[in-house]
């Protein structure tokens, strides 16, 4: 459906000259989604990790901000319900399909919130990239933990050490009962494991630990990305598949190492063995994370 859509508007794009401009044609072949979920919480998609968004007559907040365009449609949208400035931004951690649409909230949002590693990350990889310019760094850092009011809603982040990478946040709408996990959970689809910026593969299951006795059964949890038929959104059942599969991936790793294979040699499977479910490309990025980790102890 995507991709025809894709097709049908590059079909129009060269028939009609004018067509890149007309915004209400573009309009009506947008490719992405307002999904409301509950307590006036609901998530945004279209390119790059999930965003969630709170929006209620007095207050705005926002977790995650994929890519300038993106985050220029979502404004919109948001614009659509409440024409009023956004209070609240948070990055649940630095990766630029997360944060490189911060800049288009700059001069939006009272206030962008991360943890402190996050910021340092973000700042890190943009002077790397020569694009300070273009990344809009947090205003306010937080260490383990973070609070605030805003409407019904009470707004609380964590942090349980290293993960996906050293400055994941969870962000939990108490009201809602609805957490961001960004990319603490790929539902059923091979994780980035970035250990250029500190990730652990084995803290990352005690992460998981501390979210499944934080959080309860009604919570309803948001994921920076899913496999090809998998939600975005998911319940305690995905967090403790997602522990698994990290589990399995250390096991699998241990034994094959033990066994004395090479890198390339453990590289040449399909799946990690008692994960079947994580399926799509990137299988060699957990191999690597998992290499790096238990060889050369990093
Ligand atoms: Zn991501
Ligand atoms: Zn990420």
């Amino acid at each position: 459906m995507k991709r025809r859509s894709f097709l049908y508007q590059g079909a129009l794009a060269s028939m009609v000259p004018s067509f890149r401009g007309a915004a209400w044609l573009r309009n009506l072949f947008a490719e992405y989604q307002m999904r409301p979920l509950r307590e006036n919480v609901g998530v945004f998609t279209e390119s790059g990790g999930t965003i969630l968004w709170y929006v209620t007559e007095d207050h705005i907040a926002v977790v995650d901000t994929q890519f300038p365009d993106p985050a220029a449609h979502l404004i919109a949208e948001i614009k659509k319900m409440q024409d009023r400035p956004i209070d609240l931004l948070i990055n649940t951690h630095h990766h630029g399909d997360h944060t490189s649409g911060n800049i288009s909230f700059k001069d939006l949002a009272a206030k962008l919130v991360a943890h402190e590693n996050s910021k340092a990350n973000q700042q890190r990889v943009a002077e790397e990239n020569g694009k300070m310019d273009q990344q809009w760094l947090p205003t306010e850092t937080f260490t383990t933990n973070w609070e605030t009011s805003l409407g019904d809603e009470n707004i609380q982040m964590y942090y349980f050490g290293p993960g996906h990478t050293d400055g994941d946040a969870m962000i939990h709408f108490t009201n809602a009962n609805i957490v961001h996990m960004g990319d603490l959970v790929f539902n059923r689809r091979f994780p980035y494991i970035d250990k250029s910026a500190g990730a652990s593969i084995s803290n990352w299951i005690s992460v998981l630990d501390n979210a499944l006795a934080t959080f309860d059964r009604e919570t309803l949890f948001v994921f920076g990305h899913s496999g090809e038929n998998y939600d975005i959104t998911g319940k305690k059942d995905e967090l403790q598949a997602m522990q698994d599969y990290l589990s399995a991936l250390l096991s699998f790793m241990e034994k094959e190492i033990a066994a004395g294979k090479s890198k390339e040699e453990i590289a040449k499977v399909t799946e990690i063995p008692g994960a079947p479910e994580w399926k799509g490309g990137g299988i060699g990025r957990s191999i690597d994370a998992a290499w790096t980790e238990l060889v050369e102890k990093k």
